[in-house]
């Protein structure tokens, strides 16, 4: 299907963000068709996108909410996920994030160390209360994607390393306010190469084995996310294979009778319903390239500036002759590029360029650099 316009596209300002609401609905009923019948929780993290219609249909879809700030645990709640659908990650909770989460009474803490774990169990006593905990384990499993988005790996920051982690369960039986309910993983996003997440399923069944032979029982495995969208042909596949996906753990993972299993989608579930629009303001040659300057950048969608990564370029108001464009924004910063040597149709001032796959990990990165406005959203 082509890309849905708003009606006023042709007099609307730029740039702003574009929404396919249907391709939305369409995409998180794939992920619920697979999900379901292999009774595999899905928790949507909500850091790819949080607005509020966005957020809407993922509730409605039947999905819970995965947050790593306390302003996402409060927009979850504020949009309607009970909180005993909410889990609370991230490697450095504040104490008052994490006693924002405490009252809410959120499902459970992915803790990532021994410090903080001492920490919970201290802010959740001073509130009567018991935490819920699964611990982020480091698995050191290789997500083979971009190196700023792998989380898996010792050098990582994330998650308890496998060295540490006996110090860390040791812990626990002096922690009365904390309650391990399970294992947490989360290896990096944008994996597209699904062997990644059958490796990760032996480790986990590894990992689960440590914990049982030291006397604890796991209630629940959570597999984190990651899974990967086509960036540089969206329209092959709008909607990611979540079969092959949810299949592998249901095939690798060893399961304990009643135990569930959890994963946290973020990107595959609305990278592709997400689209930043804009206008070409001027272009201009130099001796070695011809520049096609818009009015988005890097304020808008930081993606290609900050994990050198891909998004397709089209020109939908020119039908010429196509020609190679380093296709840039107005910041002042040279890291400001979309693409480099972009062929794109003979490009001119006010035509219409729009940045597909951009609905994750866009809109909720846009900044304020250079003092500009930030763009809106539009939903279709
Ligand atoms: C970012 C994140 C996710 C979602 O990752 P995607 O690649 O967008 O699916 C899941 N879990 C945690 C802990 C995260 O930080």
């Amino acid at each position: 299907m082509p890309l849905q316009l708003p009606p006023d596209f042709a007099t609307r300002p730029t740039p702003f963000y574009l929404y396919d609401l249907d391709l939305l609905r369409r995409t998180l009923r794939a992920a619920q068709q697979a999900a379901q019948p292999r009774d595999i929780h899905v928790h949507y993290a909500l850091k790819a996108n949080a607005n509020e219609p966005v957020l809407a249909l993922v509730r409605e879809h039947g999905f819970g909410a995965d947050c790593v700030s306390g302003n996402e645990v409060q927009r979850a709640l504020e949009a309607g996920f009970a909180p005993e659908h909410v889990v609370f990650a991230g490697v450095g909770k504040s104490d008052a994030e994490i006693n924002r989460a405490l009252a809410a009474d959120i499902w459970c803490f992915n803790v990532e160390s021994g410090e903080e774990l001492v920490v919970l169990n201290e802010l959740a006593g001073a509130q009567n209360r018991k935490a819920r905990v699964a611990l982020r384990l480091n698995p050191n499993v290789d997500a083979r994607t971009h190196h700023y988005i792998t989380t898996g790996l010792s050098a990582n920051k994330f998650g308890i390393g496998m060295p540490e982690l006996a110090a860390v369960t040791d812990l626990l039986p002096a922690l009365p306010h904390v309650e391990l309910v399970g294992l947490h993983v989360h290896i990096g996003s944008q994996i597209t190469d699904l062997a990644v997440f059958e490796t990760l399923c032996h480790r986990v069944n590894e990992l689960q084995l440590w914990f049982e032979h030291r006397g604890f029982v796991l209630p629940h495995l959570n597999v984190g996310g990651g899974l990967g969208v086509n960036y540089q042909q969206p329209d092959e596949q709008l909607i990611p294979d979540f079969e092959a996906y949810f299949s592998i753990f249901e095939r690798l993972l060893k399961r304990r009778l009643g135990q569930q299993v959890h994963v946290e989608l973020g990107r595959s579930l609305v990278a592709q319903c997400g689209t930043l629009v804009s206008r070409v303001l001027y272009l201009k040659e130099s001796q070695q390239t011809r520049f096609a300057i818009l009015d988005a950048g890097l304020t808008e969608l930081i993606r290609p500036a900050l994990y050198q990564s891909f998004h397709l370029i089209e020109n939908l108001s020119s039908q010429g002759p196509e020609q190679l464009y380093d296709v840039v924004g107005p910041i002042c910063e040279s890291s400001d590029t979309f693409g480099r040597q972009v062929p794109l149709p003979e490009t001119k001032r006010g035509d219409l360029v729009v940045l597909r796959t951009a609905g994750a990990y866009g809109e909720v990165m846009a900044s304020r650099y250079n003092l500009r406005d930030l763009a809106p959203a539009v939903y279709v």
